[in-house]
């Protein structure tokens, strides 16, 4: 039977692998690191998102809610002022992305292993050579590096980052403070899980000394935490085209970030890459239906990208205004928690197929 090969052993990946060797097909993926969980950068990380996880379950055919905890906390500063949210509202979870044991990547990486799929290490495919070199129906998950976006030419923004880390104990763990001000047109946040926790600040243009130390001294006022250590970085992002998301890229298959499935306002990119690995599989042997389902994995991806457009131009105090109006309410009205939910990518795929 001919092999059925993807590139990167991240979420997408590994969705897409799993649920190809459970059709009874042979699987290799190749990742250009040494293990799975990503770059070491800005690994281990806690992340957080809106997941519904037993739809989840229900639409990928994998059961991740033993590497997934629910928030016990979570609040929002935002231009020095606290508000809480209500992160049971919009369905947040966290999980430990890296390669440690306790990390989602890990736990895919065993299902996979346990399914029969081969993992082949040190195997980056860079160049666009490279990738057409492979054989069709490839799946192609390279997530947020630059090389992807480039061999395969889809648009991309970079943005800046700096990011650090400090252990804690377990109870100070599961919690988030989401930061907006005058430093980032972008957000900042701190998040705790499984003993660590991240410390990150982000924009689309480069980020200058000045914005990190304004961050750092406001987690100092709010959270009584000093952090150092900062490390800084880029990656490209799928947000410079109202038309990025895509699932082909010549006789190729797209998952993931690679292939659009981030929400652009916010960045949020775990959902999509999951469902879209399910989506990616399906377009082995099904490209219309799989199609079908892509463009409903991604069809709030204009509305958010045009919203972030508007959000550029919005003056500071109008965002102030918005968002202390906005956050408190989230519990009281359900239909804005759920435009917020519906913005992520492959929300709406796991909804119907809970219906
Ligand atoms: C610091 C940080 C914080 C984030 N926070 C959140 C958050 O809070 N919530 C959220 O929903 N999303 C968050 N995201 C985004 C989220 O991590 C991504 O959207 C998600 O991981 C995308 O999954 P993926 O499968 O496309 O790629 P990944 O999971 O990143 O996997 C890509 C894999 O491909 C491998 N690879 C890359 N290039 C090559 C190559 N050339 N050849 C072979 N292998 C290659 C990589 O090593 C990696 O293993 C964050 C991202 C970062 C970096």
């Amino acid at each position: 039977m001919a092999e059925n090969v993807v590139v990167g052993a991240g979420l997408a990946g590994m969705v897409a692998a799993i649920n190809l060797a459970r059709e009874g097909r042979e699987v290799l993926v190749l990742e250009r690191e040494s293990r799975v969980g990503g770059s070491p950068l800005y690994h281990p990380s806690p992340e957080g998102t809106p997941i519904d996880l037993p739809r989840l379950a229900e639409y990928t055919g994998i059961d991740i809610s033993g590497a997934v905890a629910r928030f016990k906390a979570g609040s929002v500063v935002v231009y020095g002022e606290k508000v809480t949210v209500d992160m049971d509202a919009i369905s947040s979870v966290v999980i430990e992305r890296g390669p440690r044991s306790t990390s989602l990547d890990s736990y895919l990486y065993e299902l996979a292993v346990k399914e029969g799929v081969k993992f082949e290490f040190n195997h980056p495919v860079i160049s666009n050579d490279d990738t057409v070199k492979l054989p069709p129906d490839t799946i192609i998950a390279t997530g947020l590096y630059f090389e992807g976006f480039d061999a395969l030419r889809v648009p991309y923004l970079t943005s800046f980052h700096f990011v650090t880390r400090r252990k804690v104990p377990d109870e100070e763990a599961n919690h988030v403070t989401v930061y907006h001000g005058q430093f980032t047109s972008d957000y900042a946040y701190t998040c705790s899980v499984n003993g660590i926790q991240f410390a990150h600040v982000f924009q689309r243009r480069p980020i200058g000394k000045d914005t990190l130390h304004a961050f750092t001294e406001q987690v100092f006022v709010s959270e009584g935490i000093e952090f150092d250590g900062w490390e800084q970085f880029t990656f490209p992002v799928p947000a410079a085209s109202i038309n990025n998301p895509r699932l082909f890229a010549g006789d190729k298959i797209l998952a993931g970030t690679l292939a659009g499935c981030m929400e652009s306002y916010m960045f949020f990119g775990m959902l999509g890459a999951l469902v879209s690995g399910k989506i990616a599989a399906m377009a082995v042997s099904d490209k219309a239906r799989a199609y079908q389902e892509f463009k409903l994995a991604t069809s709030a991806f204009k509305g958010a990208y045009l919203m972030k457009k508007m959000g550029n131009i919005t003056p500071h105090w109008l965002h102030r205004l918005m968002l202390l109006q906005g956050i408190p309410r989230l519990s009281e009205y359900p239909a804005l928690a759920d435009v917020v939910k519906r913005a992520i990518p492959g929300w709406r795929n796991c909804e119907r197929a809970g219906a």
